[in-house]
């Protein structure tokens, strides 16, 4: 296990279970489609009708390409869909053979938070079961161990200056009080707010007058949620999030039981050979009438032709397509510009689950490390053995991924050493992720850099002629697995009224 090479599981093809197969599609026909906000054509039918749409093609099997081609298939479009890899989901990857006993772990996209409405219709639809992640239980901090209920009674204090006690995220929030009380309506924002997009996260809270440990917390307490560095977010983003409430410790996140490839995996299923795995596209040509697009198979050049084409992929991957003609220049430079921040995971295996023990933290320990985020990933795995995980990103993930594996490893280890100092004794292997060295990915999620936070999504969605835009970059719940599946949706919907 500790020498599993990092993505040594990435070109396997997912196992096909023929029983689950019958067993899901029996239930789909029986349960009659979709209940959505699609409409009647996607309610009524089921994917064996006949086709009498027009020819689409999607490329990605991401949840934004798997939810356009499972919603048009539905309202009798001839689907087919291109993938690069040999495997549906994308960034949702759910690792199982790296580790022992039938434990698991997410290796790309992990919670599905309580107002993650899309995300929660679909795993209703497909019967599958989304169970309550656990809360932080402890903060590490400049090395300091501080349990979250000694700082939630205000009894210990942060060890940051200039932080409100009793509190870890959001501590910025008391800087920008005054810009965000100028938002009286979030659709329509002021000439004061929208040109703070000029503007940095760190540019506007130095000028706020927040002491410098307020932004290095910032760092920590964002990374999850953008994995930019603050230098590089944009400070209407940060003020858009602050009206919005933002993330908190109180956050409601839940995770698929057994699995959230199994999500991806249902569409899949249900698609079956509606998609073309490891079809690496190349080309695009587009027109008035539709689209041709280039992709390889089985090492030769060959290509498709369709009405309308929806382009699923990352903007990291687009931007080095060759289309022709060129998309308007607004949504050529949005393509080539779109920032995407940094991302890596460490899941750890230990005999032992050393962080129930007596004297522990506890399971999830939020920390300044460059493991940033620690947390026992398989509390809803039985077995003795256990997996911790680490989520990095911004910066840290940088620089670990600048290291060979094994000193990824090291590192890993050594932080989770310095949590539970018997940690050596029990640990079996570490299996790593860095989606920044994913050849069909290339770095983790979008975020709205300087100068993006304004006007970047309606051009990122925008379609242009018959092709349309659909990626958790095109989501007003940007980044999320939510967002991809409203973006899949809307792409959809753009089909089926033109
Ligand atoms: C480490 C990590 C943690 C995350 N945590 C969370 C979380 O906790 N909660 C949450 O909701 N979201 C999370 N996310 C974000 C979530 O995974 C994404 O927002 C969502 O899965 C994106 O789906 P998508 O379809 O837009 O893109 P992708 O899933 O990236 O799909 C794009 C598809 O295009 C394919 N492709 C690429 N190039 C080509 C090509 N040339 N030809 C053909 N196909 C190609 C890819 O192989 C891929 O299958 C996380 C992501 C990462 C990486």
């Amino acid at each position: 296990m500790n020498s599993t090479p990092q993505n040594s599981v990435h070109n396997k093809p997912d196992e096909l279970d023929r029983r689950s197969f019958l067993h899901h599609t029996g239930k789909l026909l029986a349960a009659g489609g979709l209940a959505s906000t699609m409409g009647k054509a996607a309610l009524g039918s089921s994917l064996n009708a006949p086709r009498s749409g027009g020819r689409v093609l999607v490329l990605g099997a991401g949840l934004a390409g798997l939810t356009a081609a499972y919603e048009l298939s539905k309202a009798n479009h001839e689907v087919t869909v291109l993938e690069a890899r040999g495997r549906s989901g994308g960034r949702v990857r759910t690792y199982r053979d790296p580790f022992a006993d039938g434990l698991y772990a997410e290796m790309g996209a992990e919670y599905i938070d309580a107002s993650d409405d899309y995300g929660h219709r679909y795993c209703k639809e497909f019967d599958l079961k989304v169970i309550t992640a656990k809360l932080y239980d402890a903060l590490f901090l400049r090395g300091r161990k501080i349990s979250m209920q000694a700082l939630k009674e205000k009894a210990v204090a942060i060890p940051y200056q200039g932080t409100k006690p009793g509190y870890l995220f959001g501590q910025e929030a008391q800087y920008t009080k005054r810009i965000v009380e100028l938002i009286k309506n979030p659709e329509r924002l002021p000439p004061e707010v929208l040109k703070l997009d000029n503007l940095s996260v760190v540019e506007l809270l130095t000028r706020s007058g927040a002491p410098e440990d307020i932004i290095a917390l910032y760092n920590y307490t964002n990374a999850t949620e953008s994995t930019a560095r603050p230098h590089e977010l944009s400070a209407l983003k940060m003020i858009k999030n602050h009206h919005g409430g933002g993330f908190n410790e109180e956050v409601n996140e839940g995770r698929i039981l057994g699995g959230n490839d199994q999500l991806p995996k249902s569409m899949a299923l249900r698609l079956a050979d509606n998609i073309l795995y490891r079809r690496p596209v190349r080309r695009i040509v587009h027109d008035q009438q539709g689209a041709e697009v280039f992709f390889e198979e089985r090492g030769r050049l060959t290509s498709m032709k369709a009405d309308h084409l929806v382009i699923a992929l990352p903007f990291t991957i687009l931007r080095d397509l060759d289309v022709s003609p060129s998309f308007s220049s607004e949504k050529t430079k949005c393509i080539q510009t779109l920032m995407y921040g940094h991302v890596m995971k460490i899941a750890m295996q230990f005999k032992r689950r050393i962080w129930d023990e007596a004297g522990s933290l506890g399971q999830r320990v939020f920390t300044d490390t460059e493991l940033r985020r620690i947390y026992h990933f398989s509390a809803d795995q039985p077995g003795q053995r256990g997996i911790l995980m680490s989520f990095t990103s911004g910066g840290d993930a940088q620089r670990l991924g600048r290291l060979s594996p094994e000193k990824r490893r090291d590192t890993a280890l050594s932080v989770a050493t310095s949590l539970w100092p018997n940690a050596p004794e029990f640990y079996e292997g570490a299996a790593i992720k860095y989606w920044n060295e994913d050849p069909w990915m290339r770095g983790s999620y979008s975020f709205e850099g300087v100068g993006q936070a304004r006007n970047y999504l309606e051009i990122a969605k925008r379609p242009e002629g018959r092709v349309h835009f659909a990626g958790e970059h095109t989501s007003r719940h940007r980044a999320t697995m939510n967002g991809a599946i409203e973006s899949g949706l809307r792409a959809c919907r753009e089909v089926l009224g033109s």
